[in-house]
């Protein structure tokens, strides 16, 4: 029988991610709480679910790109939720990050019910995601692994099996850790240099080709430069990592202070209403010590 996904959660990330999938060829079905961001789907004709259960019922392979574990809760055992509308030989991947605990959570209760799980979680934003060039990092069953295969292909450059469920989860939130202090040593230089007068373009040119390089860099301080703080990547959602990070780290009495500090900051962020805002917002926290600062000189 031949693949049919079901896509759960057009955001930043599923949007881009569901219509790569429609491009490759798969049959497709969307669902997405909010409907109008079903609209570009139904355009194309592809098929609008009315429900997570609708998704399941009609396909083979159900993909969840929510946010956290609770929305994913909600999705798969929730009223009309993807349990309500399955069948022999069904797959659920959650492609949202999320922490390895609960998702060898769900992968427990689904398995009672005899339904597949994989976590999947994804790396290189929402350029990546547009590009069909993210890094996809599986755990689960390796049949099932290689059923899905395909169709991650349609979405990522680099797929990677890490091991058991939970496992890709676990390297979703290592790389996090880099995502994160990447982001905060770009914060730090930038407002070292406005407050010193460096040649923004000079610093510009110097980080973008030297050792200080990274996918952070080149993604997130043009955006910066350019006072661009749309998501991307929500601050919220990097708050959501790093708390994952740090009660894996004191579960298992790893020092973290960078990252903790880190979360912190990102606390701070979205107590001042700026959750919603991309990850590169963190300067305007930054740009308010130094305001005040400059009041003091
Ligand atoms: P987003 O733009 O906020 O989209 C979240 C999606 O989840 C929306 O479609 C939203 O529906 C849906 N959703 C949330 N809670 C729900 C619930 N309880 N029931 C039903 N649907 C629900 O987020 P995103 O940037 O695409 O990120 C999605 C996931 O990928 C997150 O776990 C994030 O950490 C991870 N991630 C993001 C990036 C990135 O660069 N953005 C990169 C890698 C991984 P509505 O439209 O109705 O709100």
């Amino acid at each position: 029988m031949s693949i049919r996904v079901g896509f759960i959660g057009l955001g930043t990330m599923g949007a881009p991610m569901a219509m790569n999938i429609h491009r490759a060829g798969f049959p497709l079905i969307v669902y997405n709480r909010t409907r109008s961001k079903t609209e570009p789907f139904a355009r194309l004709n592809v098929p609008v679910a009315s429900s997570p259960r609708e998704v399941a019922e009609r396909s083979s392979v159900v993909i969840c790109m929510v946010t956290d574990a609770p929305d994913l809760e909600q999705v798969l055992f929730g009223k009309n939720g993807v349990v309500e509308g399955r069948h022999e030989g069904l797959i659920v991947v959650d492609m949202s990050t999320n922490s390895p605990d609960y998702s060898m959570e769900f992968h427990r209760r689904l398995m009672e019910l005899g339904i597949e799980f994989l976590d999947a979680p994804v790396t290189g934003g929402d350029k990546g995601a547009r590009e069909g060039t993210l890094t996809i990092m599986v755990g689960g069953n390796r049949e099932a692994f290689e059923k899905v295969k395909p169709i991650f292909e349609a979405m990522g450059k680099v797929i990677i099996h890490a091991g058991d469920v939970g496992s890709g989860q676990l390297l979703k939130l290592i790389n996090q850790v880099v995502v994160g202090l990447n982001t905060l040593a770009m914060v730090e230089a930038l407002t070292l240099a406005k407050r010193a007068g460096a040649d923004i373009s000079k610093v510009q040119q110097v980080l973008m080709s030297g050792m200080g390089n990274s996918e952070v860099i080149r993604q997130l301080m043009p955006r910066v430069l350019s006072g661009d703080f749309k998501p991307g990547f929500k601050a919220s959602h990097l708050r959501k990592d790093l708390k994952y990070v740090v009660d894996l780290a004191t579960r298992l009495n790893v020092p973290m202070p960078g990252v903790s500090m880190l979360l912190q900051l990102y606390n701070a962020l979205v107590a001042l209403g700026l959750g919603e805002e991309g990850t590169q917002a963190l300067i305007k926290l930054y740009d308010n010590l130094t305001k005040s600062q400059r009041n003091v000189d």
